[in-house]
């Protein structure tokens, strides 16, 4: 059997580099909430311009939207009409990354999964690296990819290294919106942390140490039922 996993974590703890790598080298499907929205936002879809005041000022997106969002993206991978023959297989894994992260969203995840989650990963960051880590990242407005001014720093400034594009700090980024997260994440989401371990599905990497390091240990895991 496969991994269907949950990425849980304050913002910048990395859960989205360490999902994009296990799906290089696994290909679970990924499932980000963040992208879905701005994937909305750069659509322009009603949902985007719901979603639009809310992202920016660093909140969350009201429970229901998000809910209703995750659960049609859910029931195309749970019945295999989604992620290509891969989907159709028991055996694909699957990765919820910045979902759920109110107790309200965890329940509606455990009432909508036909077949319960196997890893609730917790990615353990102290406060002070999250607020120099966030404070510094930018993404391409191309590809996507992550930079960092200092631990990840592009060739040239602005540029992203794999595709030339311009680098851009997303609005959520910015230090007034960095500490609103931070706030909400201790008060909706760290609750998330005691549902799991009553359930016997939580696991913890110690995420303060180097991608790589991370990875192995988040690997190591994942292979853990
Ligand atoms: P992320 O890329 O995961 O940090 O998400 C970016 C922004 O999208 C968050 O700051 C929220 O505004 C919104 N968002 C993403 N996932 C959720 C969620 N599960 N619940 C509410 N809002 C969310």
């Amino acid at each position: 059997m496969g991994f269907r996993a949950v990425f849980l974590g304050p913002p910048g703890a990395g859960k989205g580099t360490q999902a994009a790598r296990l799906v290089e080298e696994r290909s679970p499907l990924h499932i980000s909430t963040g992208d879905m929205l701005r994937e909305h936002r750069s659509k322009g879809t009603e949902l985007g311009e719901q979603a639009k005041a809310f992202m920016d000022a660093g909140k969350l997106v009201p429970d229901e939207l998000i809910i209703a969002m995750v659960e049609d993206r859910l029931g195309g991978v749970e019945t295999g009409s989604e992620g290509g023959e891969a989907g159709a297989s028991p055996d694909q894994s699957w990765i919820l990354d910045g979902f759920p992260r109110t107790l309200p969203q965890a329940r509606a995840l455990d009432a909508s999964l036909a077949t319960p989650l196997t890893h609730v990963v917790y990615f353990r960051v102290p406060q002070d690296v999250l607020v120099s880590r966030l404070s510094g990242r930018w993404t391409c407005s191309s590809c996507g990819a992550i930079w960092h001014e200092r631990f990840k720093p592009t060739r040239s400034e602005g540029v992203c290294d794999n595709c030339d594009g311009a680098l851009k700090q997303r609005p959520d980024d910015r230090p007034e919106a960095v500490s609103q997260r931070l706030e909400i994440y201790s008060r909706d989401t760290e609750p998330l942390l005691d549902y799991y371990k009553s359930r016997n599905v939580l696991c913890e990497v110690d995420a303060d140490r180097a991608p790589d390091e991370v990875f192995s240990s988040l690997t190591a895991e994942l292979a853990a039922s």
